[in-house]
């Protein structure tokens, strides 16, 4: 029988379907459109939605082209494109009275431009229908084509986040097709393309990396420009899924964060919980200011 780490109390949440979340569901639903918030089960669900209004959009459809160890995306043969996607995005962006919108998507890896034009052409909709919502756009690496990277750029979104989700040693096993280099300068091209948009990545921990990795981790972004940093817990979403080797205490997560900030990011968030989008309206303000 194979050995698991006991979930550590700080990490048992109740899930808590309220009248609020139930009555977005249906709109997500009845649009067809697909929320990590939702698909990953995420914690924050209700802070987020009702209280923050903020909420993350899976776009390029449910199936991705890659299957990263510890991502509960679906893998397989990806849907077709749909280019009314653009418009229901801009149109529940609006219903859902978003204060900032995060929009991911599935890597397309059977798209020659990785889907980067619907992925701009999303941003465009959802500013068009939404003047005074921020945007932050989380792409896969698109393929590590820089004019993949440029369409979506050009479509002005308020953040660019890519995350390098790990340290160089743990990549190879962790990430599916990605390179821990690649990301870096993905992030890096970013900035050079349009300097005035802060760029952000996140880190998840507990997948067998050091504290020397993990500082490392925060050098190499700072290196490549990088504004803005997370970093939570790795949860295992199944068996299947590469196991949990720590749990940090939330003591240590305060202690990576103030080691971060001494780096030089603009704004870092760190705690058993947080995810890439966990307090993304926050940071855009910061950026702006910084
Ligand atoms: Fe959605 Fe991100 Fe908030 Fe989780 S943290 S509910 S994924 S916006
Ligand atoms: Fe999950 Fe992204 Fe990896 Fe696809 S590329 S499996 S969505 S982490």
């Amino acid at each position: 029988k194979e050995e698991y780490i006991r979930k550590p109390e700080w990490l048992k949440i109740k899930l808590n379907t309220n009248e609020n979340y139930t009555g977005l569901k249906k709109l997500m639903r009845e649009r067809n459109l697909h929320t990590v918030c939702e698909e990953a089960k995420c914690p924050n669900i209700h802070e987020c939605w009702a209280v923050r209004r903020t909420a993350t959009f899976m776009i390029l459809g449910a199936v991705c082209t890659r299957a990263c160890r510890f991502c509960a995306v679906k893998t397989g043969l990806p849907n077709e494109l749909d280019l009314q996607e653009p418009e229901r995005v801009a149109e529940s962006v609006r219903l859902m009275n978003l204060k900032h919108a995060v929009i991911t998507a599935v890597a397309r890896d059977d798209l020659k431009d990785g889907g980067a034009a619907v992925f701009a052409e999303t941003v465009r909709a959802v500013r068009r229908e939404n003047p005074f919502t921020t945007i932050e756009v989380l792409p896969s690496d698109m393929g590590g084509v820089y004019d993949n990277l440029k369409m979506l750029m050009d479509a002005r979104p308020d953040i660019l986040n890519h995350n390098i989700e790990t340290v160089r040693s743990l990549t190879p096993r962790v990430r599916a097709r990605a390179t821990y280099d690649r990301s870096l300068q993905f992030l890096k091209r970013a900035k050079e393309m349009q300097p005035d948009i802060p760029t952000k990545s996140s880190l998840m921990i507990g997948l067998g990396e050091t504290k020397e990795e993990i500082i490392e981790t925060m050098d190499d972004l700072r290196a490549n420009d990088v504004d803005i940093m997370t970093i939570g817990q790795y949860l295992q979403p199944s068996k299947k899924h590469l196991k949990v080797q720590k749990y940090y205490h939330p003591d240590e997560f305060a202690e990576l964060r103030e080691i971060a900030m001494s780096k030089g990011f603009s704004h870092v968030e760190a705690g058993p919980l947080v995810r890439s989008s966990y307090h993304a309206d926050e940071q855009v303000n910061e950026a702006a200011k910084a």
